[in-house]
């Protein structure tokens, strides 16, 4: 028989491995991808939805290619718990699915225990995070359209890491676009736990002195503590509230929940230790974690870029797995993350991680990689090809 891979999740790190392992054996080893959701949304670009120049619309694609062009079975399903021993992953619908090796990539769960007031009834339907592209996204579009000029947007940034480093501060320079355009009294406010903006800092801040001075207030070292839901007040640890007119919270994140229940999550209990070699779990043998749901290397960001390295390495593993052949010893991955500053301006930073045999770890390569001298609009271009690659390189 043919050996059987199965793979939970079909967003960025699980379609890409689901589509090597299938093009890498020459169509020797069945792949099943395993996502409840009817399509992909993108959440590279979804930030463009909240500043109004595009819509979800533009960022919902279909798994179909992998079907039609790989043969990977789709099952539109929730993987609800792992068997390691007897290697089987079952299903919501009540399937069992046995497998020879296990690839996750389910992506981040939020960890709402540590925001109490957002148990309040009702205080997550109305209170956002937009963390996962899709209605949430377009929720709060919405929200900012119906929001009268003067009004105050204010974010919470979650203590790193956490998914897409730079993303909260792209947001806040969407959403500041568009109250320059439309609410030019409007402001936004940024709660950062963190002490400093974690990704292109010093680009950042200088675009936000120089395009929306006046608009957007920085507020580093914000540790969020609490929601007061009922006052749209965000609580700092320190016990400072700040009352928005809309609130987006973006809460602290581990694992996706299926990993944390299967015990990967080894890392403090949040994040999946992998070998870097195989992206093989450090907790089980057999199972394979990509994506958010790591314990990354240093400086490596949670991104779609690099669940798609994480994806290619792992693939390539499995097949030689499968195999009898030794896996490729010295991975190398790079990284790319574009942030749109307007509606067409944009800055990048790069990088470049290779293994290191000695520390079992994968090293930013010294001198590769970098940032944008400044915003600009050739970048913006570079930013939607780098897009619709991506999105052919996953799902077609
Ligand atoms: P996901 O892409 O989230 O996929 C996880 C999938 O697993 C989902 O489809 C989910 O339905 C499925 N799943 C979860 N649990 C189960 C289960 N039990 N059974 C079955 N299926 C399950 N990255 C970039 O590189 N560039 C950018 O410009 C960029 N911009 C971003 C902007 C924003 C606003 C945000 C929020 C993120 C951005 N990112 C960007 C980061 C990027 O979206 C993530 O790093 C990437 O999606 C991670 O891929 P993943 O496979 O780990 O998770």
């Amino acid at each position: 028989a043919r050996p059987r891979v199965v793979v939970v999740g079909g967003g960025y790190g699980g379609a890409t491995a689901a589509k090597y392992v299938r093009m890498w054996s020459d169509g020797g080893i069945d792949v099943t991808l395993v996502d409840p959701n009817p399509s992909f949304i993108s959440c590279p670009l979804s930030n463009l939805v909240l500043g109004g120049s595009m819509q979800l619309a533009d960022l919902t694609l279909g798994h179909d290619g992998l079907a039609r062009k790989h043969g990977v079975r789709l099952l539109r399903d929730t993987a609800v718990a792992i068997d390691a021993e007897k290697r089987t992953v079952k299903l919501a619908s009540g399937a069992t699915l046995p497998y020879d090796r296990l690839i996750l990539s389910p992506g981040i769960e939020f960890l709402w225990n540590q925001l109490p007031g957002m148990r309040a009834p009702g205080a997550r339907d109305r209170i956002l995070h937009a963390w996962k592209a899709g209605p949430q996204t377009t929720a709060l579009r919405a929200q900012l359209e119906a929001m009268p000029d003067g009004g105050v947007y204010a974010m919470t940034v979650p203590p790193a890491p956490y998914r897409c480093p730079p993303g909260p501060y792209e947001r806040a320079c969407q959403v500041a676009h568009y109250f320059s355009r439309s609410k030019p009294k409007s402001k936004v406010l940024l709660l950062d736990a963190n002490e400093d903006v974690v990704s292109k800092g010093a680009l950042f801040k200088k675009i936000w002195k120089d395009r929306y001075a006046g608009i957007i207030d920085y507020r580093p070292s914000f540790r969020t503590a609490d929601i007061d839901a009922g006052a749209n007040t965000a609580i700092s640890e320190l016990g400072d509230r700040v009352r928005a007119d809309v609130l987006n919270v973006v809460p602290p994140q581990g694992a996706g929940a299926i990993a944390v229940d299967a015990g990967l999550a080894n890392a403090n209990g949040r994040w999946c230790g992998v070998d870097f070699v195989t992206f093989e779990s450090t907790a089980a043998r057999h199972i394979h974690v990509l994506g958010d749901a790591i314990q990354v290397s240093p400086l490596m960001p949670k991104s779609a870029h690099m669940a798609n390295q994480h994806a290619k390495v792992c693939a390539a593993a499995v097949v030689d797995l499968l195999s009898g052949r030794a896996p490729e010893p010295k991975p190398m991955l790079t990284n790319t993350c574009y942030s749109f500053v307007s509606d067409r301006d944009v800055i990048h930073v790069a990088s470049v991680h290779a293994y290191d045999a000695d520390r079992k770890t994968l090293l930013v390569v010294p001198g590769s990689g970098g940032v944008s001298a400044a915003a600009n609009e050739t970048e913006g271009v570079y930013a939607m090809s780098w897009a619709r690659n991506i999105w052919a390189d996953t799902l077609a």
